[in-house]
């Protein structure tokens, strides 16, 4: 017989839904918890009395209530105090962020990756230079509870190595732990995929926030995806879910880095674009070269608008599979995708019209991303903060320990 929670099993469930209601939803009230988290106001106390006393969040005064009586306190993060480091390896940046509980983006550093090749030192060197510095202006009383990176490429779940990154030239790399030696903070590096991060990000904080289910389609070189059904990203049995760049569309089209043809990352990518606008070539790439299309198609230059129609057509396509698989009720388009997908919306709708299963995509919402650039370091910042939410007086007992 299987014994059931027991007392301290409960107490550490409800210590990190409440955590997780202020990290998410911002200050929040005793009695809107007591209300949200069905719990009565004795244990609610006892709860935000235990994590006040480990730093976690500060109860206040609220400003004003404007109504009689005593007022409730308001439960805030302890944003300054408790922070994380997130970590964004694209094709063309690397970003790193000290994220405060709560979500707030404190300090940030980036630089512009070259192309070409993945020196795993070199590149976790900068990361680890730009730490440095963000911690040289931390004050002494702060503490890091975690660390996570976001990656463009396949990320194996169980230790943080990429797998493959067509877009990095990364292959079988021991990210995290090759990071985490470099970083010496004591702590272990969460490492996820990049477009599955951006997916968390705007399921928790942007424009997806409160839909449940979703899919994030993110545009940076390459496609990725991340699909959130019922609440929860879907990783696959090893992580590597949600690949729908290599979704193949066309079956006998473009060839695609990842081997294969006709991928909608072949299709859709910016290659694709750029070379269907005629403006692929030397020092044209990346998010400016992008831009610089949908600007054109917009003062009513032909080739790029052909270029867009084009692409647009075939990102429809994609976006119908996933529509009739997935039933979702925001897609939501992000990375360099924004751009594309606001140069060709009309193509996109057209081909959902004739792809797309009506009962699937009557209600469907299409929308752009809400955290933008950022999408991906705070879908990482959401990583590093899972451990502290699953267990928060435990983490922090431990990140104390790190000194
Ligand atoms: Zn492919």
């Amino acid at each position: 017989m299987r014994a059931g929670p027991s007392q301290e099993d409960i107490r550490r469930h409800n210590l990190g839904a409440l955590l997780r209601h202020v990290h998410l939803g911002g200050p929040t009230s005793r009695a809107e918890l007591t209300s949200k988290m069905g719990l009565n106001r004795s244990t609610i106390m006892a709860l935000t009395s235990d994590l006040t006393a480990a730093g976690l969040v500060r109860e206040e005064l609220p400003r004003e209530t404007g109504r009689a009586g005593r007022p409730s306190l308001v439960v805030r993060p302890e944003s300054a105090r408790v922070y994380v480091f997130a970590f964004d390896v694209g094709p063309d940046r690397l970003a790193a962020a000290r994220v405060g509980l709560g979500g707030v983006i404190l300090d940030r550093r980036e630089t512009v990756r070259q192309r070409g090749s993945f020196e795993l030192a070199e590149l976790t060197g900068v990361l680890a230079g730009f730490v440095r510095q963000m911690r040289r202006e931390t004050s002494p009383d702060t503490v890091c509870v975690g660390t996570a990176a976001a990656v463009s490429g396949g990320v194996r779940r169980a230790d943080g190595v990429v797998r493959f990154g067509p877009n990095l030239k990364a292959e079988e790399v021991p990210f995290g732990e090759e990071l985490g030696r470099r970083l010496d903070l004591g702590l272990p590096v969460s490492v996820g995929n990049d477009a599955n991060l951006g997916a968390l990000a705007e399921h928790s904080r942007g424009v997806g926030a409160a839909v449940r289910d979703l899919i994030y389609l993110h545009g940076d070189v390459g496609i990725g995806g991340g699909i959130i059904a019922g609440g929860h990203l879907l990783g696959g049995h090893d992580g590597y879910g949600g690949e729908v760049g290599h979704m193949v569309v066309n079956p006998g089209g473009r060839a695609c880095g990842c081997g294969s043809h006709g991928c909608l990352e072949a299709e859709v990518g910016e290659r694709a674009l750029l070379e269907s606008a005629g403006r692929f070539g030397a020092g044209q790439h990346g998010r400016d070269a992008v831009r610089a299309v949908v600007e054109a198609a917009d003062r009513g230059d032909i080739v790029a608008q052909e270029a867009l129609s084009r692409v647009g057509d075939w990102l429809g396509f994609g976006v119908a599979n996933l529509v009739n698989v997935f039933n979702p009720a925001m897609v939501i388009f992000g990375g360099m995708l924004r751009e594309v997908y606001l140069g060709s919306a009309a193509q996109v709708r057209s081909r959902l019209t004739l792809s797309a299963m009506a009962p699937q995509r009557e209600r469907l919402r299409l929308r752009t991303s809400a955290l933008g650039d950022a999408a991906t370091l705070v879908g990482a910042a959401e990583l590093a903060f899972a451990h502290v939410l699953a267990d928060p007086l435990e983490v922090l007992a431990r990140a104390n320990g790190n000194g």
